[in-house]
């Protein structure tokens, strides 16, 4: 055995680096999959197209791969029928692979997928009277190690790329049969007053299922900070997925020199995952609170760009039994609101249990109790309902499952879900 076999893996970079550029597939083939308009008019040059028809064949592509969700070259109709083989032969439009998905009796749906080099992340669906939620992830496992989080233990960290975070988008899409069918359809929308206006959003008054998008599934998101915002750029662009700003939050665990960057260029919603309300406890149960502290963390939440009363920021606080959840705990989460002027909304999340973690979840009463102090200091404190408890809806805990699946238990789950998918 070489020496270098013997070598650690290296644990907690901080942040994680991504080595990607375009790698062209095994085939040759480029995938288009998470590529800006410019970006396809490049390859297209490089291709050998001429600079005007790249411009021109960009455009018309990147609206087939986007808006309508079309991933075979030839069903893009606008495009002469001769070019169209040009394109399959030299690029493809992809999607990440799916390992599993599960169907909760609740409605909750559940993916593991896998990248094309063979790393396993996951994807949510939460289906509610008034709107759809995507829980979608931004890096495979995490390095930051909050204490109650199962995705926190996983060693194996890689950032997404943008391809394969906005492909969980359109991947979700795909299984909900909610692409636009034709260009005539999006008229016939525009007409019935559904117009595709970026702020207004156009969806969930016309019946779709995927309402909204939260950054929440695994990794932190302001660690892959470039390849997140250039994600949520193509769900949020008019000709993209148009899907509004209003509706997509992005949740981190504190990375305070990224926020403002974040509300300036990204400019959707904000989630703060604060859990705790002194510095001891904070730092014990999400780490990263050591590196930047709790006033500093509140004062950026003050400081984000476009927060306001009618867009206020989420206070994510997770239940957690006699570490973060008596009534002085519920008045200095009260206190440090005001104390900031936070335009707050605060989300309790009862603790979801996993295997081999050393908290429990605090009992109902004393959820009800915390909730009633914050609302009764006048600011709203729903509890978030558990949501796909029987098929590991926590964060992380799909993958480990599916890990320890026997190979002819995968292969069958894997014939459900082609059967699930049609
Ligand atoms: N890394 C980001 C986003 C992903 S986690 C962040 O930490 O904000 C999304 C939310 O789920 C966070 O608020 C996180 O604290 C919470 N969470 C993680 N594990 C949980 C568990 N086992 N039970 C309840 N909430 C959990
Ligand atoms: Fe990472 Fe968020 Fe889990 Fe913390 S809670 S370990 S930041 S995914």
């Amino acid at each position: 055995m070489s020496d270098t076999a013997l070598m650690q893996i290296p644990g907690n970079i901080d942040p994680v680096p991504t080595p990607r550029d375009i790698t062209p597939r095994e085939d040759g083939r480029v995938d288009l999959l998470g590529l800006p308009r410019q970006r396809i008019a490049e390859l297209f040059a490089e291709a050998g197209l001429d600079a005007k028809a790249a411009k021109l064949r960009a455009k018309q592509v990147y609206h087939w791969l986007y808006h309508r969700g079309v991933t075979d070259f030839e069903a893009m109709t606008d495009i002469a029928k001769t070019m169209r083989p040009w394109l399959t032969q030299r690029f493809v439009i992809g999607r990440p692979e799916v390992v599993l998905s599960q169907h909760s009796s609740d409605g909750t749906r559940k993916w593991l997928l896998r990248t094309a080099d063979g790393h396993e992340f996951e994807m949510v669906f939460i289906p509610d009277a008034d709107r759809g939620t995507l829980c979608v992830s931004s890096q495979v496992g995490c390095t930051l190690n909050c204490r109650f989080c199962h995705t926190g233990t996983m060693r194996l960290v890689r950032n997404l790329t943008p391809g394969e975070i906005v492909g969980q988008v359109m991947l979700a899409r795909d299984a909900l049969g909610e692409w636009p069918k034709s260009a005539n359809d999006t008229r016939l929308a525009t007409m019935a007053g559904l117009d595709e206006d970026e702020d207004e959003g156009s969806y969930g008054a016309d019946g779709r299922l995927l309402t909204n998008i939260v950054m929440m599934g695994m990794g932190e998101p302001l660690y892959n900070f470039d390849n997140v915002r250039d994600a949520l750029k193509l769900v949020m662009d008019g000709d993209g997925l148009a899907l509004s700003k209003r509706r997509i939050t992005l949740s981190t665990s504190g990375v305070v020199p990224m926020m403002a960057k974040c509300g300036e260029e990204i400019g959707v919603n904000l989630a703060v995952s604060l859990h705790a309300v002194s510095k001891e406890v904070r730092d014990e149960i999400v780490p990263i609170n050591r590196k930047y502290g709790l006033e500093e963390l509140l004062q950026a939440c003050a400081d984000y760009p476009g927060a306001s009363n009618a867009r206020r920021i989420t206070f994510e606080y997770v239940m957690l039994k006699d570490k973060n959840d008596r009534d002085e705990d519920a008045r200095e989460l009260v206190r440090l609101l005001k104390h900031y002027k936070l335009p707050a909304k605060v989300n309790l999340i009862p603790f979801n249990p996993w295997p081999g973690a050393i908290y429990e979840c605090s009992t109902p009463e004393r959820v009800r109790r915390f909730s009633e102090i914050v609302f009764e200091a006048g600011i709203s404190a729903p509890v978030r309902t558990p949501r796909g408890r029987d098929i590991d809806a926590a964060c992380g805990q799909l993958k480990t499952t599916a890990q320890k699946l026997s190979r002819a238990e995968l292969d069958r789950l894997a014939e459900e879900k082609q059967a699930a998918l049609g």
